[in-house]
Parts: C-alpha cells; structure tokens; sequence
C-alpha cells in the first residue's frame, strides 16, 4: 500500500515514523519506507511476523482470526461516521490508540442494554468511542467527555458534527481528575451516571475508580479499557519495553484490586487491548 502525504504532514510524519521507539513498535507487522513524498506502508506476511507485545492491536494469537471476525461480524455493521473517525486517526502518529471496533461494538450494546442516558468518558482522542456512544444512547442523552487534549478531539468533531449528535456532548479540555473531583462537590452528581468508559492515562485508573464509584448509580457500569496491557501482564518485566513497564506494573496491581473489590461485579474481556466491566453493586 503506497499513501502520498502532502508537504505539509510529510517532514512531521516521517520524523515520527522514523523515531526508534515507534519504528519497533511499527516493525513486526509493517515495513515502512520513504520516497520523495510517497511512503510505503508495506504489510509483512504472518511467517514473517516477530512476536511483539505491540505488534497487533487485539490479543488474539492469530492475526487471520481477527481479520476474520472484523469482516464478518464487526465492519458490515459500523456505522458510517465511525468509519470516518478511523480512517482520520489512522493518519496519526498515536493511530494505535483509538479504540478498535470489534470492542466498540461490546460497548454499544451494554449501553442499550443498561437504557444510558447519563455517560460520563475519560480519555477522548479523536473520538471514536465518544462517537460510537453519542450514536448508541437517545436523543435526550448526555456524554460528559473528558480529555487534556483538544487537538486530536477537534479532528473527529467534524465528524461527529456532520452525525448529528454534538448536541450530546459536554467535552471538558481538562485532566480528568480535578473534573471528577468538581462533580463530587454537587451531591446531585453523586449516584447519577449510568455508563463511564475509562481510557485517560492508565497509572490513574485507582483514583478514577474511587471517584467513579461514588459517581455512578448503583447497577451502572465502569469499563476501564487497555487493562490487558498489550499482553504485557503475563511477560516477565526483562522482556518487555521499556516504555511499556510503568503501565504494566501499575495494572497488575490494578487488575488484583478490581478482582478484590466486593463493591463490584467483574467481567475482563480480552476485546481490543483487554477492557475490566464493572458493574457497581452498591
Ligand atoms: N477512547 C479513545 C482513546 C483514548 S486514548 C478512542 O476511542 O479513540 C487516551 C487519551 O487520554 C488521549 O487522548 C490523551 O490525551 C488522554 N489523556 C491522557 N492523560 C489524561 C488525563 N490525565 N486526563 C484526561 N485525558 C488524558
Ligand atoms: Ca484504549
């Protein structure tokens, strides 16, 4: 696959692509390469592929199967401007962050099941589970989103814009935690969100929960996402990156407290990059 940049991204992305860090994490799976303004993105055959812990998106062993399940189950039924959300994101140096569809679709139907009206995100990116949700929950429905980033979250509105549902959405430039914190404050917030997806930095996720937990209903959900860490959870530290190992460490603690936390049901699913359901029980 062959994609010409235009001269104003070319210099910024080629530098970023050709950093260390990201060309390790680009390599198992592609092979990039630059010429004039043209850069070849060159998918490398399964037989070829190293084992990486960023290598593939999903946690499924077998890239095939994936592919398989996004094409059966998962992309003849996405929504069109989720498609649009993608293909704008997969343009970015962070493309790996969006949430991956087969993942949003598990989402979209918890929240049908659960009638959310009242949604609360931390970690917004360019949008794409933010979308997914304004799309799934009624017209009267509101999404307090949360992200430290304008910049990536202003490339998906116009998106969002065109779908019709911004009306949905209360976005707040802000870290997330000192948000949470103001909501506490007003004890009508309290007991009042029905659906919460966490995927803002992940070393404070124990700090969301405490916080969360106060702010849900009693039978609404916390689904806190990357808990699975790129499969890093179950490799010895010595053979995992070492950008990778101040998260891995934090989650594998957050991970035993989530499954010691009687003040919850738990559901770990390895969807995407692994996603903790939780279910507040009182
Ligand atoms: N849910 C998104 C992906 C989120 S990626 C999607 O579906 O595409 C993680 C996001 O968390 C990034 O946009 C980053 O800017 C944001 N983030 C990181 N630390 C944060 C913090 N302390 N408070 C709020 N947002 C934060
Ligand atoms: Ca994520």
């Amino acid at each position: 696959m062959a994609t010409v940049i235009g001269a104003h991204n070319f210099a910024a992305l080629k530098a970023v692509y050709e950093r260390p860090s990201l060309r390790w994490i680009l390599q198992p799976r592609m092979q990039l390469t630059f010429s004039g303004r043209r850069m070849n993105l060159q998918s490398k055959s399964s037989d070829e592929v190293e084992g990486s812990p960023w290598d593939n998106k999903g946690l499924l062993q077998s890239q095939e199967l994936y592919r398989y399940v996004l094409e059966t189950s998962v992309y003849p039924r996405e929504p069109e401007p989720l498609k649009e959300i993608r293909a704008i994101t997969a343009n970015l140096p962070d493309f790996y962050m969006g949430t991956t569809p087969d993942s949003g679709q598990l989402i979209a139907m918890l929240l049908n099941l659960l009638n959310a009206k009242n949604t609360i995100e931390l970690g917004v990116f360019t949008g794409y589970s933010l979308l997914l949700t304004a799309l799934t929950i009624p017209d009267d429905g509101k999404i307090l989103a949360i992200d430290s980033n304008l910049e990536s979250y202003e490339l998906g509105l116009p998106v969002i814009r065109k779908a019709g549902v911004e009306h949905k959405i209360n976005f707040k430039h802000s870290p997330a935690l000192p948000v949470l914190d103001k909501l506490l404050e007003d004890d009508k917030n309290r007991g009042s969100f029905d659906f919460a997806f966490v995927d803002a930095d992940k070393t404070n996720y124990g700090n969301y929960h405490e916080r969360l937990m106060k702010l849900m209903k009693i039978g609404g959900l916390i689904v806190y996402d990357n808990t699975l860490w790129y499969g890093t959870l179950a490799m010895p530290e010595e053979s995992v990156h070492k950008l990778m190992r101040s998260e891995r460490s934090y989650l594998l603690e957050f991970n035993k407290f989530l499954a010691a936390d009687t003040r919850i049901q738990i559901s770990q699913v390895s969807l995407g990059d692994g996603m903790t359901i939780c279910r507040r029980l009182f």
